[in-house]
């Protein structure tokens, strides 16, 4: 098949499509079911609605119908398997997924795991995690059980470099779905890397910053990298100014 069929029908997989309707008259074309955990994978025969069919339709059973949790593990297990980037898929630990709250109003979304993520599978977790654990308690007030927390890719690059383009693209429907699973009202971007892809821009975070976005209906606030905050602490300040300008906004 062409690869740029092979992708779409991979990213609508992905989006729990699992068939593609024709119009009247036309067979009913199926994209590849979702490869499911082995206990998960269950088709179910429905009969048609449409009495004129006779041939019972094979619905595979994406649990799109399971709590929010359930779809973000079932999501995570998907990205467990993936080695689009081939060279990520073999140096890494183990894909660093998201965690939190998948209720919450709230998500932060960062760059990509590091060392310390890689090993323990949490994003945020090392120093930065530290920083940015410190801003959702100290400056906001909140628990970090209570925000989402996820990055623009599930794998760490090799000694901690950018994340490539093609990565970014390859673990966009990752990101894609989550947000859709978890229908966040407010998003911050931490960093250049989160801020550019998630709303397809190029402009600085330094130019970026300081205003509020819109994503698909999701306010989006950007501020700098944790990491950055600790490598320049007089930044910290404009930070704090974002922070209280995404609060203003959830109150
Ligand atoms: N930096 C990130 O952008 N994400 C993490 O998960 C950790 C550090």
């Amino acid at each position: 098949m062409h690869e740029g069929i092979t992708d779409y029908l991979e990213i609508m997989r992905l989006a729990g499509i699992s068939e593609l309707k024709k119009p009247k008259g036309q067979k009913t074309v199926t994209a590849a079911p979702p490869v499911l955990a082995v206990d998960e994978k269950v088709e179910e025969k429905i009969e048609p609605k449409d009495e004129r069919k006779t041939e019972p339709i094979a619905v595979s059973r994406f649990p799109s119908e399971g709590s929010k949790a359930e779809q973000l593990r079932w999501l995570a297990g998907e990205a467990a398997k993936c080695t689009k980037c081939k060279d990520l898929a073999a140096s890494r630990t183990q894909t660093v997924f998201g965690t939190g709250n998948p209720d919450s109003p709230l998500v932060f979304l960062g760059e990509a795991p590091g060392a310390d993520e890689d090993k323990q599978g949490e994003p945020f977790v090392g120093r930065a995690g530290q920083l940015l654990t410190d801003i959702i308690t100290k400056g906001m007030k909140m628990k970090r059980e209570d925000v989402y927390i996820c990055n623009i890719l599930r794998c760490r690059p090799p000694g901690n470099r950018n994340p490539m383009p093609d990565e970014a693209a390859h673990c966009r429907p990752f990101l894609d779905r989550t947000l859709e699973i978890i229908q966040p009202k407010f998003i911050c971007c931490l960093g250049t890397v989160a801020a550019k892809n998630l709303l397809s821009s190029e402009q600085t975070i330094g130019a970026m910053r300081g205003k509020v976005w819109d994503y698909n209906g999701i306010k989006v606030v950007c501020t700098y990298h944790p990491a950055y905050l600790l490598r320049n602490p007089a930044a910290k300040k404009d930070t704090w100014e974002d922070i209280q300008l995404l609060m203003r906004e959830m109150e």
